[in-house]
């Protein structure tokens, strides 16, 4: 944010017709329609990545340096990273992320206005018959547990809690079927507390650019928490989260196409051809930045499309 781009960049923006980081900063001042149009054309690559590896392994400083200027440069290019579940408290966020497991946010903010409108509160929802509860959530799939883990979770919500969702970790995690990552989204979107999102994008895009080599949520969530200030907990993992859903897919990330490709070590494990790759570019294609279907009023752009893609 705010960085002056390299001479590398700038010499790479010159020969396109889209300045696609710039064009995201500038964004920033304008327009929540314009923004997402302009990083719709921001997956364009900003430089020629490194052709070869360094010779001399990356120091731990100059990673945690590159980190911190992958954040700053995403942050650029996803200036609208917000979390794209539909919620209007901490309740209806703790039941949409456990209904996120396994499917799209898409199709859990298509499900949850019919569940939230059915049992809006900890103690509806524990005294739910568990086949209807089981209708309501069956388009997020795993229905029947998901049903179980909510009615569990209400019912301690309830009687342990007063019916309200606690902000903090360690009683989070004593719910029923909350795990780290589901505190951790909650805590910081409903509750404003620091947290790192270690789901399955956040885990792959970090081990491709050598962050941290841990396989395991909570050690991954430990190394990266050692590398960026807290204040950035919450927005990182968000900005990581849009990158790995829109550009940096687990099959077939879209390198030719990725704005941060002169900082990734792993840059032609996916599509290096620009015009191949924007080909695989999701979301942002049709201009819309999210997948939020009732968004707040300071939403920062369009909702996406009532479809399932
Ligand atoms: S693997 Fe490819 S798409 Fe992913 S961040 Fe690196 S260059 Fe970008």
């Amino acid at each position: 944010m705010g960085e002056q781009p390299s001479a590398k960049r700038k010499k790479a923006a010159k020969g396109s017709t889209v300045k696609p980081v710039k064009a995201a900063a500038k964004a920033k001042a304008k327009s929540a329609t314009k923004t997402a149009a302009k990083a719709a054309t921001a997956a364009k690559p900003t430089a020629k990545p490194t052709a070869k590896p360094a010779a001399k392994p990356e120091s731990h400083l100059a990673m945690v340096r590159r980190a911190r200027r992958i954040n700053r440069e995403l942050a650029e290019v996803y200036p609208y990273a917000h979390p794209e579940l539909d919620f209007r408290n901490p309740f209806e966020l703790l039941v949409a992320t456990v209904l996120s497991a396994q499917t799209t946010d898409l199709r859990v903010n298509q499900t949850t206005p019919a569940v939230f409108a059915k049992y809006p509160t900890p103690e509806d929802m524990a005294a739910a018959v568990p086949e209807e509860l089981e209708e309501a959530i069956r388009p997020t799939g795993f229905f029947r547990a998901k049903a179980k883990s909510l009615i569990g979770l209400s019912t301690a919500l309830r009687d342990r809690f007063d019916g309200e969702v606690p902000g903090r970790l360690e009683d989070l995690v004593s719910l029923p079927g909350v795990g780290r990552k589901t505190a951790n989204v909650v805590l910081g979107n409903a509750f404003g507390v620091p947290g790192l999102t270690v789901d399955t994008h956040f885990g792959r895009l970090v081990r491709r650019w050598k962050w941290t080599e841990q396989e395991d949520p909570e050690k991954v969530e430990a190394e990266i928490a050692a590398i960026f200030p807290k204040t950035e907990w919450t927005m990182l993992s968000h900005r990581v989260i849009f990158h790995g859903r829109r550009i940096c897919h687990s099959r077939k990330p879209a390198c030719g196409a990725c704005p941060i490709a002169h900082l990734c070590p792993s840059y032609g494990e996916g599509e290096t051809d620009p015009e191949k790759a924007r080909k695989l570019l999701k979301y942002e294609m049709g201009g819309y930045p999210g997948q939020r279907l009732s968004p707040p009023a300071d939403y920062p752009g369009k909702p996406a499309p009532a479809r399932i893609e």
